[in-house]
């Protein structure tokens, strides 16, 4: 009989990249991925400032907003990266 994994089960790795992963409680077939919700959270709040940032800021330098474009939606940033989304940020907020 096949198995339609109807139910799925949460096993929390905490690795740094795959936090969790699903499998099916009656097969044990892995499912999915299951991201860290803190680290969900610090993205999505990271990818709601770059929009706001944007929107607020016409005038950003096209390097400068493909860079932002380019660290949206990455659940890591490198502490290099993030010094320059910093430098970024901080620079064009003076009014
Ligand atoms: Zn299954």
């Amino acid at each position: 009989m096949t198995c339609l994994h109807e139910e799925k089960e949460l096993i929390i790795l905490n690795g740094k990249c795959h936090y969790g992963k699903n499998i099916c409680s009656n097969c044990k077939k892995f499912l999915s991925w299951e991201k860290n919700p803190e680290i969900t959270k610090i993205c999505e709040e990271r990818d709601l400032f770059i929009d706001q940032f944007i929107k607020d800021n016409p005038k950003l330098s096209p390097s400068n907003l493909s860079y932002l474009y380019s660290i949206k939606g990455k659940l890591f940033i490198t502490p290099k990266q993030n010094t320059y989304f910093n430098s970024i940020t901080s620079r064009s907020q003076v009014k």
